[in-house]
């Protein structure tokens, strides 16, 4: 593991491999991203590749970005709004929902984005948590899932509406963009001025607002090279919605710092979609997560094999543990291993890493990027101590990294909590081996404790997924009298398998052989979905709490539901 002296050092490192060129004293993210390329001569690099849903396509060079945010930045500007103010995204992968992003930055207001598909419910705790000033959004989101409350949120003062027209009380983006000036003076923000707020995925629980700054761009620029070896003019595609922390930090500012062109797919997953895009494309690297990857594997390899993926260079995967089975199935199908890498809403940039060139053990989820110091830490009288490889603890990092999380938006408490004795606790349980790699083990809610044996349901999960019949699995322990907890599993099947008794006991007596009676699951449930976050995470929370029949609480983020 690679450790820096000190923080001075750790600083310089980061800022020596972005090469960022700074603003005139100042730091502001989208300077760097994309007028700082069009000022050195690269304004005819195309930065975005956009395919629409229904089909059509369109290239924006990065001085079509540029152009763009800047009439953007000016008509947020002509409208009164200025430094500080807070704007929000609403919408689908567009073009405009990264002119917008990157408009905001300019003019050194705080962008958030949110998940299109959300309900009107969480848009508006959300949007009255951020203060929201301006929404930007379509006139079909505006008025099934806003209008009715609009005027409940004081905050709100302009909401901008894609395309040539506006409902009554908007203004539509079309004619303001065209009307506004195309030039624009970034506004010369400060490395530690707020530039993005992002909500958590609500995996646990509530959704957190974590405050990021301008500065995290020096940290974008340099994982984005080193855990996703982009460089100028990799074509690269990066799966995830700006509406969650992945889909900005690396499907917009990373690649755009580095300089790179990105596939940007309006469409959700579609699995010929997909693979076409890749090899039609020639995606050089792509950066997607577990969950898709688990639907490509149910699909079976014959699906992939028409298509050519020689293009591809470098696979990464985030959000959620990648099964090892996934990683195996990956190299064999791409030619490539799916790598995973590590990190949170709260860390900003990926932590942990399996990085390009490094041996991959599968399950693991790497190692520390350089200059990045991870632990895994217990708590004993309210103090912290580190473990020895090969324990189990909770994952922690020391401070000091460009984009960690500046605050909780109105939870100073909770911030605070999360910082004891010069660590910053993720929530996560991990291992570390002796050669210094990651090995997840499970958020720290969701441990199992049975018979005196700690379990982490990934373990268990990664197991019955490897049995032929299982798609996806989520585990948690229930109450047990005499064991303390036991392991309930539920599973989805793959196509050509039908649920029955017999295959019950053949998965539980798989996982038996794989895992020892301790530890395998005492009862396997068939569904035919698992109730997941809106970005693919399994809510083991909510199968737990609707197996005891207890609140749900906060399901916002519930994005397909058990069945
Ligand atoms: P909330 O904090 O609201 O419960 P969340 O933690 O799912 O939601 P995110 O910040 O989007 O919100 O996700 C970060 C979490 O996702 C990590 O703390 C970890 O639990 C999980 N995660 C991310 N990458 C990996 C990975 N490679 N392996 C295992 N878990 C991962
Ligand atoms: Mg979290």
């Amino acid at each position: 593991m690679a450790v820096m002296e000190t923080e001075a050092d750790v600083q310089s490192i980061f800022v020596q491999e972005a090469s960022l060129s700074g603003l005139d004293g100042g730091m502001n993210i989208a300077h760097e991203a994309v007028d700082r390329h069009v000022a050195q001569g690269h304004g005819d690099s195309i930065a975005i590749r956009w395919f629409g849903k229904t089909g059509n396509r369109r290239d924006v060079s990065y001085a079509d970005l540029s152009e763009m945010s800047s009439r953007f930045a000016h008509l947020l500007h002509d409208h009164g709004c200025g430094r500080g103010d807070s704007v929000f995204a609403l919408m689908g992968r567009v073009p405009e929902l990264y002119a917008a992003a990157l408009g905001t930055l300019k003019a050194g207001m705080v962008f958030t984005p949110l998940f299109s598909a959300f309900g009107p419910e969480p848009i508006r705790t959300r949007m009255e948590i951020g203060a929201a000033k301006v929404l930007v959004t379509t006139a079909k989101t505006y008025q099934r899932k806003i209008a009715k409350w609009r005027a409940e949120l004081p905050s709100l003062k302009l909401v901008l509406i894609l395309g040539d027209d506006a409902p009554e009380g908007c203004i539509a983006l079309g004619p303001a963009m065209a009307a506004a000036a195309p030039d624009f003076q970034t506004v010369r923000t400060a490395p530690e001025d707020r530039a993005l707020i992002h909500f958590t995925s609500g995996t646990t629980g509530k959704p957190k607002g974590a405050v990021h700054v301008h500065g995290a761009v020096l940290y974008h620029a340099y994982s984005g090279k080193l855990a996703l070896d982009l460089m100028p003019g990799t074509i690269y595609w990066c799966t995830a919605d700006p509406g969650w922390v992945t889909g900005t930090s690396y499907g917009i500012v990373a690649p755009l710092v580095n300089r790179v062109t990105m596939i940007v797919d309006e469409a959700e997953f579609d699995l010929a979609r997909w693979y076409s895009l890749v090899q039609d494309e020639g995606v050089e690297v792509w950066y997607s997560a577990p969950t898709a990857i688990r639907m490509m594997m149910r699909a079976g390899a014959e699906a992939a094999a028409p298509y050519d993926f020689s293009k591809l260079r470098f696979l990464a995967s985030v959000g959620e543990p990648l099964n090892p089975e996934a990683v195996v199935w990956s190299e064999k199908v791409f030619g490539q291993p799916f790598h995973d890498n590590w990190w949170q809403t709260e860390t900003g940039g990926i932590m942990i890493a399996n990085r390009p060139g490094e041996p991959v053990k599968p399950g693991s989820m790497g190692r520390p990027l350089p200059g990045i110091t991870a632990g895994v830490v217990e708590r004993y009288d309210g103090r912290l101590r580190e473990l020895p490889s090969g324990e189990i603890g909770e994952l922690a990092l020391r401070p000091g990294w460009p984009s960690m999380m500046r605050s909780y938006l109105h939870e100073q408490g909770r911030y605070g909590k999360c910082f004891v004795d010069g660590w910053y606790l993720s929530g996560d349980l991990a291992m570390r081996d002796a050669d210094g790699y990651f090995w997840f083990v499970g958020r720290a809610d969701d441990l199992i404790k049975t018979s005196g044996h700690l379990i982490g349901p990934f373990e268990v999960e990664s197991a019955l997924i490897e049995h032929e019949a299982v798609a996806e699995a989520g585990v948690i322990g229930l109450p047990d009298e005499t064991a303390g907890e036991v392991v309930k599993a539920y599973v989805t099947l793959n196509p050509g398998f039908d649920a029955s008794d017999a295959l019950e006991r053949s998965i539980r007596g798989h996982a038996r052989k794989k895992l020892g009676p301790a530890v395998a699951p005492t009862a396997v449930v068939f569904r035919q979905t698992l109730p997941k976050t809106r970005s693919g995470k399994i809510m083991r929370r909510l199968l737990k709490a609707r197996e005891l029949g207890l609140p749900e609480g906060d399901i916002s983020t519930l994005e397909s539901d058990e069945t």
